[in-house]
């Protein structure tokens, strides 16, 4: 391996997910829905196939999803991209598009300011762009994960690139405030910084929660690359379809590296997609609010269990303190309850640089079905 990936060992979802495979655990660890998504969204992929959807899309995309995408966003958030005018971009998953933006906008020694905990690809692709890390962490103050704006000041330096923003966060469940991300936006306009967004979650809310693209403050829809994907939207995240829109010299800079990553792909899917993004969303807000049910069903048993439980505002995901439990680190937490209770969960401080923090911090995913929820509930009441 080249110096750029040496400090990068096995994906932790790779990793636990192969654990629960192997001990006939029940997998509460890596994010993945175990129900399908809307009929007619998987039949949209099915007829796509046998309509002969199977070469190769244009590099951007299907015409057809990107002005889903585009109507989607308009009609959702009232913000307009041209997706005839190089302001839309379909990747493979989210994934391909933090990666191409990384790779594309970064400099050997450029500086990316980031919320820690941060998900594990950012890492990675930041070590693959030369790119260099600025922590910013989340942490509770009162009732909710926050951030301290002198902190975020202070990370922000000459070197500064670009501001990296996921909300809804995972690991933890927080949703960006308009009060925070007004906060941000002025930093970004101050430094003329680009900023990066990850929005995988956006429809993935709970209790009235309001998700709020950057992109839509003041002074931001010129220097944002929002990206989101359709694999927590419609339950396909093995589909990998997901996308970048901004302003066209900023996508023309990540479609140059997207091109010579993957070039293009999924094709049926891509057609699928477009399909849902216009005639599926009561689906989804449907899902939002059996995931609230499901998140409350884990927080109960977990709380039996004695542990302390942080809250979660959106996303798949609940994390816990392992203190609560007589733990001082979630690693061992997670190697003894994959031993004695069957249940595999992620210890968070793979998304932390402070990891001496992030020790405390184990996350379980309630995407889950019911009968693996219960199961997985059934199994924490064995553990003690
Ligand atoms: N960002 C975050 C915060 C995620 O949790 C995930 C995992 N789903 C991704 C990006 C990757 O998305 P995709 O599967 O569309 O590549
Ligand atoms: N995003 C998913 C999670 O956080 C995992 C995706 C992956 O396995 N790369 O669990």
């Amino acid at each position: 391996t080249s110096s750029k990936l040496r400090g990068l060992g096995t994906t932790i979802f790779a990793e636990m997910t192969a654990l629960a495979k192997r001990t006939g655990a029940v997998n509460l660890g890596q994010g993945f829905p175990d129900t399908d998504g809307p009929a007619g969204v998987l039949a949209a992929a099915r007829d796509a196939i046998s309509a002969g959807l199977n070469q190769y899309p244009p590099v951007d995309g299907l015409p057809e999803l990107k002005s889903a995408i585009a109507a989607a966003r308009a009609d959702r958030y009232g913000q307009v991209f041209d997706p005839d005018g190089g302001e839309i971009m379909v990747t493979a998953g989210a994934t391909e598009a933090i990666a191409s933006v990384l790779i594309a906008l970064c400099e050997p020694g450029d500086e990316v300011v980031v919320f820690e905990p941060y998900y594990d690809s950012y890492l990675a692709n930041m070590a693959m762009a030369g790119a260099v890390r600025r922590p910013v962490q989340l942490r509770m103050a009162g009732d909710r994960f926050g951030f301290d704006p002198a902190e975020l000041r202070a990370a922000i330096t000459p070197k500064t690139r670009l501001l990296l923003l996921n909300s809804p966060h995972n690991p933890t469940g927080k949703v960006f405030t308009a009060a925070e991300l007004t906060l941000i936006a002025e930093l970004c306009v101050e430094h003329d910084l680009i900023a990066v967004t990850d929005e995988v979650y956006e429809y993935l809310t709970f209790d009235g929660a309001e998700h709020i693209p950057l992109a839509t403050l003041p002074g931001m829809r010129e220097r944002t690359l929002t990206i989101s994907s359709a694999g927590k939207t419609f339950s396909a995240t093995g589909w990998k379809i997901g996308w970048v829109c901004g302003p066209a010299p900023l996508v023309a800079a990540a479609r140059k590296a997207k091109q010579f990553l993957t070039f293009a792909g999924g094709t049926p899917f891509q057609a699928a997609i477009a399909v849902g993004l216009r005639d599926e969303l009561d689906w989804v807000a449907a899902l939002r609010a059996d995931l609230q049910e499901r998140r409350d069903r884990l927080r109960k048993a977990l709380t039996a269990m004695g542990a302390e439980t942080y809250p979660c505002e959106g996303t798949y995901f609940l994390q816990i303190d392992v203190r609560s439990l007589g733990y001082e680190d979630g690693v061992e937490f997670c190697r003894d309850l994959a031993e004695k209770a069957k249940v595999v969960a992620i210890p968070a401080q793979v998304f932390f640089d402070d990891v001496e923090t992030g020790r405390r911090y184990v996350r379980f995913a309630f995407c889950k079905s019911d009968a693996v929820l219960d199961e997985g509930i059934r199994r924490l009441a064995t553990f003690t």
